[in-house]
């Protein structure tokens, strides 16, 4: 079976065969979620990409440090050096600390990541846990004279980096182009070039997010703490670095100068960007309001769809699309998704129940085992993955069917592969309830329902109305069993 994992850098556009840094150990660094307020649905899309990541590097051995950090100081408005800190914005507007806003969206995050059932990163720093690490790094870059400090603030200086360094290796885009794109400032700020970067920015007097430092009480830039967790948690040099495509410039083009700064090498072999969830053809975001949070979505409560979806289903929704696709959010395209995540359900389900013979006819369990591992191992293909899963379970009906014939070996195989492609791998879980689970339950509603009435006829005298509802019942095979606790029925 041929287990060769290809990936698609982004760095350089292309699918390449991956080698990690140590063998069997997988070093893996995701710029985790600014929490400043709930996560929107197209936060969860990048998180679960890189949870299937996750998943597929350990089930083939690897041993993964997964590194997802906490944003919660530096990442100012419109992702700019300019503007408010966002978390010291939603402190200052709800009147708590930012670290109570820090904590609330942490716990929500923490929560929908659980309900999406995606697994726990090794390790979840924050970037106020890292200030030390991060003036450290500021130190060592304006040692290489990359850097500046003007007026208490330290600046990155791009024009100077890309004297020596080429910059915009991972966005590519070029300086000459960056320069003539951007605004002037015309002396409303203290950086040299408006392609410079803040490494540290000087707080007013009013910011509460502050920290001592050798050039003034100020705070961290955004793209600085990436760095500074990423190295400090995976080396100066680790495999695997994620993140959602909008991240790709400036954040990660600035991470990558930030280390080459220093280290003269590139950080990251492989970068890897997860496409974005749009919603009415247009990417959900916080900003624009064209969003939808995780928990409108699983109780309905939206103006957007006419029912609810549950976590696997929006979960399984997601996985039916490759990670660098763009996948738009739709009402017929998650019932489809339902429909289809039952019928897995019920095919997995069926597996126990079937026959065994003693050969095994109609399907090449071996040749559908390698079509599933080769859709993974080409750069994480679940939705290819997940067709060949349908491929099965047609096989399993035909065998429940008699259709088809199944011996021991061949159904503990296809049982083992079923499950963990649909458990470890995808991450799903059988929490739905089939249609006739759904049934039973609204089936049990009703009969409570009728012998609440019969209770009340009871109670009226009305034993008309009460032996009419017990025969009636008797009849189906349902029968009721009065006691001094009240009456309990029974379907036979
Ligand atoms: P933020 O909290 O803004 O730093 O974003 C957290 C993560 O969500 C980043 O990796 C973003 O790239 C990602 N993200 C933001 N919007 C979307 C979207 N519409 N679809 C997919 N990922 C997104
Ligand atoms: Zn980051």
């Amino acid at each position: 079976m041929d287990t060769s994992l290809v990936l698609y850098n982004s760095l350089n556009g292309k699918k390449e065969t991956f080698k990690p840094i140590i063998p069997n150990n997988v070093g893996m660094y995701v710029c985790g979620p600014t929490v400043y307020s709930k996560v929107h649905l197209g936060n969860c899309r990048t998180f679960i990409s890189f949870d299937l990541i996750f998943r597929y590097l350990q089930h083939l051995g690897y041993n993964v440090r997964y590194v997802r950090n906490i944003t919660d100081v530096g990442h100012l408005e419109n992702d700019s050096d300019e503007g408010e800190d966002r978390i010291a914005k939603k402190a200052r507007l709800e009147s708590i600390e930012p670290m109570e806003v820090v904590q609330r969206y942490t716990v929500d995050f923490r929560n929908t990541m659980t309900q999406f059932n995606a697994l726990v990163p090794s390790i979840e720093p924050t970037a106020t846990g890292h200030i030390l690490e991060q003036i450290e790094l500021i130190k060592d870059i304006i040692k290489k004279e990359y850097a500046y400090e003007v007026n208490g603030s330290v600046y990155f200086d791009v024009i100077k980096f890309n004297k020596d360094i080429p910059y915009g290796k991972l966005s590519g885009r070029n300086i000459k182009d960056l320069i003539h794109n951007t605004r002037s400032l015309e002396g409303q700020s203290d950086k040299k070039n408006p392609q410079d970067f803040a490494l540290w920015k000087k707080a007013e007097p009013l910011h509460i997010l502050r920290w001592p430092s050798p050039w003034s009480d100020g705070f961290p830039g955004w793209h600085l703490e990436c760095t500074a967790m990423s190295t400090k948690y995976l080396g100066t040099q680790f495999d695997i670095h994620g993140g959602g495509m909008d991240l790709k410039f400036p954040h990660h083009e600035c991470e990558i100068a930030q280390a080459e700064s220093i280290h003269k090498k590139s950080p990251v072999n492989y970068w890897l960007h997860a496409n974005m969830l749009t919603l009415n053809g247009k990417k959900m975001a916080k900003s624009t309001g064209n969003n939808i949070l995780p928990a409108e979505m699983f109780s309905g409560e939206n103006s957007l769809f006419k029912k609810s979806f549950s976590p696997m289903v929006v979960r399984f929704f997601m996985l039916q699309a490759h990670y660098r696709s763009i996948v738009d959010l739709s009402e017929s395209a998650l019932v489809a998704s339902e429909k289809g995540f039952q019928r897995l359900i019920q095919g997995l389900s069926k597996i126990d129940t079937l026959t065994i013979g003693d050969k095994s006819t109609g399907f090449d369990l071996n040749l559908w085992q390698n079509k599933c591992y080769s859709a993974m191992n080409d750069d994480f293909n679940s939705p290819l993955l997940i067709a060949h899963l349908f491929d099965a379970v047609k096989y399993i009906n035909s065998l429940a069917n008699g259709l088809q014939k199944i011996n021991k070996t061949d159904l503990n195989k296809l049982s083992k592969l079923m499950n963990s492609f649909f458990f470890d791998v995808l991450g799903l879980l059988n929490t739905e309830k089939t249609q006739t689970e759904k049934g039973n339950q609204k089936l049990d509603g009703a009969i409570k329902l009728i012998l609440e009435l019969r209770n009340k006829a009871r109670s009226s005298k009305d034993f008309d109305t009460s032996d009419l509802i017990r025969n009636s019942l008797s009849e189906l095979n349902i029968e009721i069993n009065d006691s001094l606790e009240g009456s309990t029925f029974k379907i036979n």
